[in-house]
């Protein structure tokens, strides 16, 4: 009997690896819902919709019906985010993306049809999907809520590790800044802010491995 099971946390806490790997190891669907918020704001960077910070709203909410987003499974490597059909996985990725986000995903227009797309992915159960809003939003019965938090200083350095094993440019200054404005921009806005769900249980996974981290979540699904 399938259940629906909600990550949330701040950035780069680590929720996605740890929602992919439980997923992996129950058979569930993932669902990166951060990709998507991910997805538009590149659609909105390759037409200058979008730029340093600024969102010409009225466009990229006129447009919203055009950005397609999907999700393509890759044996092994969990899945590929689609935008209209091209896999950007690894463009959603940069820090240039990384500093526009999350000016697109207080756009209350945005957030809607996301939500309802999010929403589309969980009407068939067996689904673990991580992002801000899930246990508080996108799935308030959710029957397994998880809230993820770390030093910023924990969570820069992981994404700087990774940014630099993909080989994509980018300073630990940078990084952080980044965390530390998107952790701001995310708790201070106006629709569904970032924050814990009454009823999600708490992991701050600063201390942890990669593995202790995935087995403290496969004991807590278990129980
Ligand atoms: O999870 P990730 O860091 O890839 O998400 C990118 C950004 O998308 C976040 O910083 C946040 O602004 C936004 N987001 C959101 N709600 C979600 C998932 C992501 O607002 N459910």
């Amino acid at each position: 009997n399938k259940i629906i099971i909600a990550i949330d946390g701040y950035s780069s806490s680590g929720k996605s690896s740890m929602a992919r790997a439980l997923a992996s190891s129950i058979g569930y669907r993932y669902v990166d819902s951060g990709a998507m918020y991910r997805a538009v704001t590149l659609w909105g960077l390759r037409r200058g919709i979008v730029s340093d910070g600024t969102v010409d709203e009225e466009a990229l909410i006129a447009a919203l019906p055009d950005i397609a987003i999907d999700f393509q499974p890759i044996p092994g490597e969990g899945q590929h985010t689609l935008l209209c059909g091209e896999d950007v996985e690894s463009e959603i990725r940069s820090l240039r993306v990384s500093d526009n986000v999350s000016q697109v995903a207080v756009i209350p227009a945005v957030r809607h049809h996301l939500v309802a797309l999010q929403q589309q992915f969980g009407r068939e159960k067996g689904i673990v999907m991580d992002g801000r809003d899930i246990g508080t939003t996108v799935f308030p019965d959710a029957e397994m809520k998880v809230f993820v938090d770390a030093s910023a200083e924990t969570r820069a350095h992981r994404r700087f590790l990774e940014l630099q094993q993909k080989g994509m440019e980018a300073t630990y200054e940078d990084v952080l800044a980044n965390v530390k404005q998107r952790d701001h921009i995310d708790t201070t806005r106006a629709e569904s802010p970032l924050t814990k769900a009454s009823d999600a249980i708490s992991l701050d996974n600063s201390d942890m491995t990669i593995a202790e981290q995935n087995e403290w979540l496969i004991e807590l699904y278990n129980r």
